[in-house]
């Protein structure tokens, strides 16, 4: 199918785009979280290539495939944002389902629905230094851009900036959620190191989008 081998594709560039970081996010993690952060999210996404790879061989369509990648991924990288992106995942792949090409509506109502399952499951509310301060304003800007019309690249590109800007703004913040909280004040000049990574990845998608 497809739409799944760009899935597969999109997932494969993620894997590259962490491997090439996990140093890095595991120090920003490392300076008020544990370190495992980089670690962590390059274990998740080669989880999630070799399951997607597995299921795309069996023709599997986009949805179904993100949705399968989505467990493995929770599965193998442990840690609370392994869960969080399964979660995502999960959603994104139940909202853009198995069809030949998912339009840019299912593409940002699976973006809003992933941002609510992470703040479901999550509890952090934006302003806690969380993945959450850049999901909301990437899922709110991409809604707004398709809502008027754009196609999904030029809303995913335009909202893939403001999720730049956002990861950036999260180290002004004091951190309330997470292993962070004990060394909360410590981390005050740092960004938070999962809304980093998932800027990193909504850019990477961005430009496979182009
Ligand atoms: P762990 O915190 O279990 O060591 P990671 O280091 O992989 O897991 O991920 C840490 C990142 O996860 C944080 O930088 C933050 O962005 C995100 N995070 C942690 N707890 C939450 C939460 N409750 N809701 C949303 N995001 C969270
Ligand atoms: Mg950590
Ligand atoms: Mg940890």
């Amino acid at each position: 199918q497809q739409s799944a081998q760009r899935v597969l594709h999109i997932l494969e560039s993620v894997a590259d785009l962490l491997q090439r970081n996990a140093e890095k996010l595991g120090d920003i993690d490392a300076v008020a979280g544990d370190g495992d952060h980089g670690i962590g999210m390059e274990r998740g996404v080669l989880g999630a290539v070799e399951k997607a790879r597995e299921v795309a061989t069996r023709g599997a369509g986009a949805g179904s495939l993100l949705c399968r990648a989505a467990d493995a991924w929770a599965d193998k990288a442990g840690g609370t944002s392994g869960a969080l992106w399964g979660v995502a995942l999960t959603a994104l792949g139940t909202a853009i389902g198995d069809q030949q090409s998912p339009n840019a509506q299912r593409v940002a109502t699976g973006v809003r629905e992933a941002k609510e399952g992470i703040m479901h499951f999550g509890k952090a509310k934006v302003g806690d230094k969380t993945m959450v301060d850049v999901l909301v304003p990437f899922s709110d800007s991409l809604n707004a851009a398709v809502a008027e019309g754009a196609s999904l690249t030029d809303a995913w590109l335009a909202a893939a900036q403001v999720a730049d800007k956002a990861a950036q703004d999260t180290a002004q913040l004091v951190p309330k959620m997470g292993r962070a909280r004990p060394l909360a004040e410590k981390s005050v000049g740092t960004p938070d190191a999962g809304a980093i990574s998932l800027a990193m990845i909504v850019n990477t998608v961005g430009d496979l989008l182009k």
